[in-house]
């Protein structure tokens, strides 16, 4: 069945209110160190975290002229600490030397930084740059195969259906949408298929598809 695209965007609208990321940040620097951070951990967690990380490190330079051991203890009680410090002094290295100390605003550039996926690049160049981007995250894979936009499983792959049969202009915000409803209702063990507007558009619901 075709999908209405428009239609599953008012529902999701209507379901979790605007669009938007649950990492707090402020600049574009803050949001690529925060979503290395996010990896294995919750927003929350690390939104407590950089509340204070963030007064310590404001500038690049900060990153890289501290001794990673201290940007360990520091990132810490995020998890996984010791290869996110890495991943840390890499990226903002690679800002620094590559693109002049500004965080790149093109996807597939910010893509090449080694530490930096394409699921994190779509997610920082679309929402600190506001550009068209389809973040394919754990909750976008599920969700896009049980309502039935795509039947790929690989992140890619459903990168490329979104922008086949998304306008532009709705990619980001669909994503981060269909994230929020992964995270609040659409759960991967029990989808709340009660609470969903949803129920007319998906696969999953209509007919017993894999759900993933
Ligand atoms: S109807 Fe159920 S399976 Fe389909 S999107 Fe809604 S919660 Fe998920």
């Amino acid at each position: 069945m075709e999908k209405d695209i428009d239609s599953i965007l008012k529902k999701l609208r209507e379901m979790h209110g605007k669009a938007r990321i649950e990492l707090v940040y402020s600049n574009p620097l803050e949001l690529t160190i925060s979503t290395i951070l996010s990896a294995q951990c919750t927003d929350e967690r690390v939104n407590k975290l950089t509340k204070t990380l963030f007064k310590k490190y404001k500038t690049i330079d900060d990153y890289l002229n501290i001794p990673v051991e201290e940007l360990e203890e520091d990132i810490k009680p995020t998890g996984f600490y010791r290869n996110k410090a890495k991943a840390i002094k890499n990226v903002v290295r690679e800002i620094k030397e590559r693109f002049k100390g500004q965080v790149p605003d093109d996807i597939d550039t910010f893509s090449t930084i080694k530490g930096i996926g394409r699921k994190s690049a779509n997610l920082i160049v679309g929402v600190a740059f506001g550009k068209p981007a389809i973040i394919v995250d754990t909750h976008v894979i599920r969700l896009s195969n049980r309502i039935g936009l795509t039947k790929n499983k690989d992140p890619e792959k459903i990168e490329q259906d979104l922008r086949r049969d998304v306008d532009e202009k709705y990619y980001t915000e669909l994503s981060l949408l269909l994230t929020l409803h992964g995270r609040y209702i659409c759960k991967a063990k029990k989808p709340g298929c009660e609470n969903c507007l949803l129920q007319n558009d998906c696969d999953y619901y209509r007919g017993g598809k894999d759900g993933l």
